[in-house]
């Protein structure tokens, strides 16, 4: 119960996403909750609502679920959740891992997410170079990542006050 199906707006199925993930899209009004699981609610200080099964996005999307989603900065950001892949702390910025004056691209397994603090301490060096170690390796982006970034979901926005929302019978 913790993955919900997402639909498109022509009721195709595209994806499943967290369950807390699923709960941002409707709060959003990004999509609208068309099966919830029955007998619980799910609730946080401002907000009850059904525990979504099944949504279905508000507007219908172009998705590349099966093709490479195209790279981006911001998509970087996503994918890595904004957390700096040399020290797990908050990333506000890409690093290219084989620098871009070495010929590194803007690909996804060559961008990770980076806090400014270490983007700037390895500057123009490969990771090795600057005895900096990867806590994980770059990846191509998920469907959901994908999902995510078709609809301008932003990391930040999330549940009122920041809170978990809990599920209660
Ligand atoms: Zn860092």
């Amino acid at each position: 119960m913790r993955e919900t199906l997402v639909l498109n707006a022509s009721f195709e199925p595209l994806s499943t996403v967290s369950l807390r993930r699923a709960v941002v899209l409707v709060l959003q009004d990004k999509a609208v909750v068309e099966q919830a699981h029955s007998g619980v609610r799910l609730r946080s200080a401002s907000v009850e609502l059904p525990v979504p099964q099944v949504i279905r996005l508000c507007r219908y999307v172009r998705v590349p679920f099966r093709r490479r989603a195209p790279w981006s900065r911001r998509g970087v950001l996503v994918r890595d959740r904004h957390r700096c892949a040399y020290c797990g702390r908050r990333a506000t910025t890409v690093d290219h891992v084989v620098p871009r004056s070495l010929g590194g691209g803007d690909t996804w397994l060559n961008t990770v997410a980076s806090c400014a603090a270490d983007n700037h301490r390895k500057a123009d060096r490969t990771p090795e170079e600057a005895g900096m170690r990867l806590l994980r390796r770059p990846f191509e982006p998920t469907p959901a990542d994908a999902l995510l970034l078709a609809l301008g979901v932003r990391e930040r926005e999330q549940l009122p006050a920041g809170r978990e929302v809990g599920v209660a019978a």
